[in-house]
Formats: structure tokens, sequence, C-alpha cells
């Protein structure tokens, strides 16, 4: 009996576990082909704001319009992306989309003096040509390097610190801005935040989350207390700290009081396809949306 049920648990495992990296090929595959063909990923922005609501800049974000499956969120591709090395032309892509969309939105004079915010996987900011290759859309397309912000996790610091700091300095000689995305997530070493070159440190979100927890028996102070820590830290280093995930008005609250320099979150906009940021950046411009 006890075997039996012990055999049927394995061969389900066994199962699941097979059904899985079928998952993850065909996944693997249909993300190939989605590359190869075009047409199928697209970028949505979320507005970045200031403590007045003022737009700063906004973050691109990908997704894939699958033919069969919807709108996929990156959560479920990226990951396979970047095990698979695909990441490389999906990063290249992004770049390029998010560009271009600054360069329209400049042109029609509506983002003046914002910058345009995108995330780089660690496999993508290692390739060997990445500094060249940014290089090349900022000049094909006629963008100031001043108006990008690229989004590295801590991972990426993590992995090597001597190339990322190597990397990250020439970029910035370049005119390129750095954001530390997800901070308090990962490995979190004081030491290098002092040597790269950043100019903004993200809150992740979950810490935001946390704000109106009271503290919890036999754990000291309000987990929310971190963030008071983490501004402190981020303006002595001189870092622009900007707050993710912000979605209640006392949440915001909290944040101002804490000092946070700039707002991202459902509160003041969800990621939305191009048009919409654009109707926004036109109203906010003192013009009735397309108009
Ligand atoms: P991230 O860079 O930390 O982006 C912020 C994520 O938080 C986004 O999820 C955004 O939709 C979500 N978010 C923003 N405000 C709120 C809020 O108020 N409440 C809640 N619940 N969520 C909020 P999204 O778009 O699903 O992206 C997830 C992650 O996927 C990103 O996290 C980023 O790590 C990765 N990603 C997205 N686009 C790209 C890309 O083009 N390249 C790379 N390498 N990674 C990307
Ligand atoms: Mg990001
Ligand atoms: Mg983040
Ligand atoms: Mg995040």
């Amino acid at each position: 009996r006890a075997k039996e049920a012990n055999d049927s648990r394995v061969h389900f495992f066994a199962h699941a576990l097979q059904e899985a990296a079928g998952a993850r090929l065909a996944l693997r595959n249909d993300l190939t082909r989605s590359l190869k063909q075009g047409g199928e990923l697209l970028l949505h922005y979320q507005p970045q704001v200031d403590a007045q609501g003022r737009m700063l800049g906004m973050e691109a974000l990908v997704r894939w319009q699958h033919p069969v499956r919807g709108l996929i969120p990156p959560g479920l591709f990226i990951p396979e992306a970047e095990a698979s090395g695909l990441i490389v032309p999906l990063g290249n892509w992004v770049l390029e989309e998010a560009v271009r969309c600054l360069k329209r939105w400049q042109e029609m004079g509506l983002a003046k003096g914002l910058t345009m915010g995108v995330n780089v996987s660690p496999r993508q900011f290692r390739e060997g040509d990445f500094i060249h290759r940014l290089e090349d859309v900022l000049a094909r397309v006629g963008v100031d390097a001043l108006s990008i912000e690229l989004e590295l996790t801590e991972s990426v610091v993590a992995d090597d610190l001597d190339a990322t700091v190597e990397t990250m300095r020439a970029l910035r000689e370049r005119g390129i801005r750095f954001a530390l995305d997800d901070f308090g997530t990962g490995y979190s070493s004081l030491a290098y935040l002092r040597r790269l070159p950043f100019e903004t440190l993200k809150i992740d979100r979950s810490f935001v989350m946390d704000i109106g927890v009271g503290p919890v028996e036999g754990e000291g102070k309000s987990p929310a207390v971190l963030i008071d820590a983490i501004v402190a830290m981020a303006h002595e280093l001189d870092l622009r700290v900007l707050a993710e995930g912000v979605e209640t008005q006392g949440q915001i609250d909290y944040l101002v009081e804490a000092g946070c320099d700039v707002f991202q979150g459902y509160f003041f906009g969800k990621p939305a396809p191009a048009e919409q940021i654009e109707a926004r950046l036109r109203a906010a411009r003192g013009e009735v949306a397309g108009a």
C-alpha cells in the first residue's frame, strides 16, 4: 500500500517535472518564433512622478501579445528569455522601441526633460557590445543619452562587480543614467552602492506594501521604518529615491514624510500603451487629448 502510494507520488512528480520542462521548451520555441517574426512584443509605459504628481519620466515595461494566449506579462517570459539567452535580442528590441517612442514624444514637444527608464537584464548588460549598441541606437534615432535611465537589479552588480563598475562608468561618461531596481530584495551590499554611479535607488514595492502594517508581536518596530533608513542612507550617498508600487494616499503620505523624491505605482498610473501616455502628456501640457 505504502509503496504503491509512494510510486504513484513519484510518478506524479516526474510527470509534473516533465510537463514543466515541456512547457518551458514550448515557451522558448514560441518566443524564438515571435522574435523572428516580429509584431507580437509591445511596450507599456508607467509614469514616474514627483510629490506634486508632475511627470518626471516613465518606465518601459515589455508585454507579449500572444496570438493564442493573449497578453502575457513579463514575469512569465523574461526569466525563460534570460535563461535561454533570448533576452539579448528581446532586450535590444525593447531598447530600440523605447528610444523611438521617446523620440516621437520629443518631436511632438511632449517630453521635454522627461526620462525614459529601460530595464536591462544581467545577461544583456554583460554582452560585449552593449555600450556600442546603446550608442548606436541613440545616434540613429537621435536621442540624447541624458534622457535615458537604465534600470539594473542587484543581481547584475553581485555577479561581477568590477565588470559592472567598468561598463557603468563608461556609459555614465556618455551621459547615461542608472537606477538600482527592486532595492532591498536581493543581495544588498552597501559597499558596492558607494562604488557604482547610480542616480536613483528604487525601493522595492514590498517595502511600500508594509506601510500601515503595525509592529508584529516580538519583532520590534513596524516594518515600514526600513523605508526611513533606506532614504536616509540613499540621500547620504546623493542618490535620488523612487518608491515603487505606490497604490494608496496613505502610502504617499508616509513616503513624502520619509523624504522620497519620486513615485511610481498604480495610484499615479498603471503601465499603459503609448497612446494613453501621450494623451496624458498632452493633457499635462494643457491641451485636450486628441485635439
Ligand atoms: P520592475 O522593473 O520592478 O517593474 C515594476 C513592476 O511593478 C511592473 O510589473 C509594474 O507593472 C508593477 N507595478 C508598478 N506599480 C505597481 C503597483 O502600484 N502595484 C502593483 N501590484 N504592481 C505595480 P511588470 O510590468 O509585470 O514587470 C515585471 C518585471 O519584469 C519588471 O519589474 C522587470 O523586472 C521585468 N521587465 C519588464 N520589462 C522588461 C524589459 O523590457 N526587460 C527586462 N530585462 N525586464 C523587464
Ligand atoms: Mg524596472
Ligand atoms: Mg522594480
Ligand atoms: Mg519589482
